[in-house]
């Protein structure tokens, strides 16, 4: 095959690779961000407010870029969560998808489960993904579905449901503390 042939394939190759409305993905410690476009995880930064206290941890860590605040302040509001629950499972690892508004959030909550329902984020078991409206994005919105997440990875029989969303409301309640 000559250069051309080799070029035009590898062209091919990645337009098959790359599905439509292809989200950027970054990755942490703990966490695997997908985002559709720069100016909505730009947004989801300016609503994921820290606080000084939790603030205070990002002064350890190599911020340069957006995507390193957010990554970074994702890494810290999880592992304050471990320890509000005093739940340390190994190999904890989440997905994290933002989406722009509760509309968005919903229609995927449609799509998975065929069921209508209001949230303004959710956390899915059997994706281990948190799906989260930017434009409803609070620390401890965020701080409720970390909590469910870790609950999640801690158990390895799952909790009743009522046990799991008080342990995510409780960590809602003491990230901010
Ligand atoms: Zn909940």
């Amino acid at each position: 095959m000559n250069r051309r042939t080799i070029s035009i394939l590898l062209f091919f190759l990645l337009v098959l690779l790359i599905p439509p409305g292809a989200q950027a993905e970054l990755q942490s410690r703990y966490v695997t961000l997908r985002y559709s476009n720069q100016q909505l995880l730009r947004d989801f930064n300016d609503e994921l407010v820290l606080g000084r206290k939790l603030g205070y941890y990002l002064k350890n860590k190599q911020i340069v870029t957006v995507q390193d605040e957010v990554l970074a302040k994702l890494d810290v509001i999880i592992e304050k969560a471990e320890v509000v629950l005093d739940m340390f499972p190994a190999n904890f690892r989440i997905t994290v998808v933002l989406l722009p508004d509760r509309r968005a959030v919903g229609a995927m909550y449609k799509t998975k489960y065929g069921k209508t329902a209001n949230h303004i984020a959710y956390y899915s078991l059997k994706e281990k993904t948190i799906y989260i409206s930017v434009d409803d994005t609070k620390l401890r919105v965020i701080a409720h579905e970390i909590g469910h997440s870790i609950v999640d990875h801690y158990f390895q029989v799952r909790p009743p449901y009522n046990i799991h969303e008080l342990l995510a409301q409780f960590t809602e309640k003491h990230i901010v503390d």
